[in-house]
């Protein structure tokens, strides 16, 4: 047998980054870890060393580098722990490095994860913010290195496997005439528009169904996380933002739909279980046990739909105008937005005043170009400080 495949996991301690060491932890024999990396959990990270023994481990700060590596010494480990984004760009582009979960949230995670790309790795992306950010760099560095992309993000892989094979010839080519992306609506679908500057943080983060980490949990809930993943579609699938069509499906039960020419429509069905978009996306093309529970359809008993609401929803209308702008816009959106969701989490703005922020950081700067990576990050520095003005004209 061939020897397992060597796994970086960025973004350990969250949420993907441990759905995805219990997928590779079922399968032993065709996969090891190579790398892992956290963030703020360091006794966690700790704990994953010693359960899956990498070869290195990435940590923010030196620090916290040499008490995670005399730990490590302890416990009996050879794991080298390296720091910073360096440490994360040198663990996803390592030549022994077969594939890549890029599972760190946000902008942090672009880096790497291009990094990653430009050493020709298989990618498995759960971090859409790095795509949304980058999108015409990102995808024409994954046609430069060859590396194979594939969607973790459930309603993306959803419509990875509804799609033919082919499907890089273009939409039209292999008779796609759109792309259904389910939303659920998140914890505020129905609730009264008047309560909404009330609601806290906790209940912004109690989705209905998925298990996630804190700021795609406010995203789904305001619904900018369905926003992010239509510019994630657009730029996975080459769609144009009129191709994707929002459907609030609350059961989360379909993952997306592909609507073809002839009238038929595929869709991707399965428990709400980020395991399965994991495992789809490791073992590609062939087929993996996740650990996932079989669907029971009986249990289910039916599957209800809606059209969005974007009065409801103003993030949804924001990202979709950041769709159609293009260059700079999806930086800056997506920026705006993790410095308000931040500020959300901290208790320091209102719910509906995420999108106020997003909006007016929007009007303020007009689209430019960006044909590097340093115009990107310029982009995402300017809504961070617009941002930042917003919080403190506010006294927040
Ligand atoms: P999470 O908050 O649970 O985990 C985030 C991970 O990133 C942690 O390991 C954390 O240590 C690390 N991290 C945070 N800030 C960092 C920084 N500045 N530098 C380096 N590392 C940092 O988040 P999650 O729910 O696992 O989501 C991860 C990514 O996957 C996000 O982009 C999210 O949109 C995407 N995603 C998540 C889900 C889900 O079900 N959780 C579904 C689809 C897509
Ligand atoms: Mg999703």
């Amino acid at each position: 047998m061939s020897r397992p495949q060597q796994i970086t996991v960025l973004g350990a301690t969250g949420s993907i980054g441990l759905s995805t060491l219990d997928v590779i932890a079922r399968h032993p024999q065709r996969y090891q870890v190579f790398a892992l990396s956290g963030f703020s959990r360091l006794s966690e990270l700790l704990a994953l060393c010693v359960k899956h023994s990498p070869r290195f481990a990435v940590v923010p700060e030196a620090v916290v580098a040499r008490t995670l590596q005399d730990d490590l010494r302890a416990a009996g480990l050879s794991t080298r722990v390296l720091v910073g984004e360096e440490g994360l760009c040198q663990v996803a582009s390592d030549p022994e490095v077969d594939a890549v979960m890029a599972a760190i949230v946000g902008a942090a995670g672009l880096r790497p994860t291009l990094a990653a790309v430009e050493a020709g790795k298989k990618i498995l992306l759960a971090n859409k913010e790095a795509l949304v950010m980058s999108g015409a760099l990102f995808m024409q560095a994954v046609r430069k290195s060859g590396s194979v992309l594939l969607p973790i993000d459930s309603e993306h892989n959803a419509i990875f496997q509804c799609m033919p094979q082919d499907f890089a010839r273009g939409l039209g080519a292999v008779g796609v005439r759109r792309i259904l992306l389910t939303a659920s609506g998140g914890p505020f679908r129905q609730t009264p528009m008047a309560e909404l500057a009330h609601v806290t943080p906790e209940q912004a983060c109690a989705h209905p169904n998925w298990s996630m980490g804190r700021k795609i949990s406010v995203d789904s809930a305001s619904m900018m996380n369905k926003g992010l993943e239509l510019i994630e579609a657009c730029w996975l699938f080459d769609a144009k933002p009129a191709q994707v069509e929002v459907v609030i499906h609350p059961q989360s039960v379909i993952h997306s739909l592909v609507d073809y020419i002839d009238g038929s429509v595929l869709a991707q069905l399965g428990n709400p279980d980020m395991r399965t978009p994991i495992a789809n996306a490791l073992a590609w093309p062939e087929r993996i046990d996740s650990g996932v529970a079989p669907l029971d359809l009986f249990a289910i008993a039916r599957l209800d739909f809606q059209a969005p609401d974007e009065t409801r929803f103003p993030c949804l209308r924001l990202a979709r105008q950041a769709a159609e702008a293009g260059d700079s816009a999806p930086a800056m959106l997506n920026a705006a937005n993790e410095v308000a969701v931040a500020a959300f989490l901290d208790g320091r703005v209102r719910y509906p005043e995420i999108a106020s922020i997003i909006e007016e950081v929007l009007g303020l700067e007009p689209v430019v170009a960006v044909n590097d990576l340093e115009a990107v990050f310029t982009a995402d520095a300017k809504a961070r400080v617009l941002a930042g003005q917003w919080l403190s004209r506010h006294g927040r």
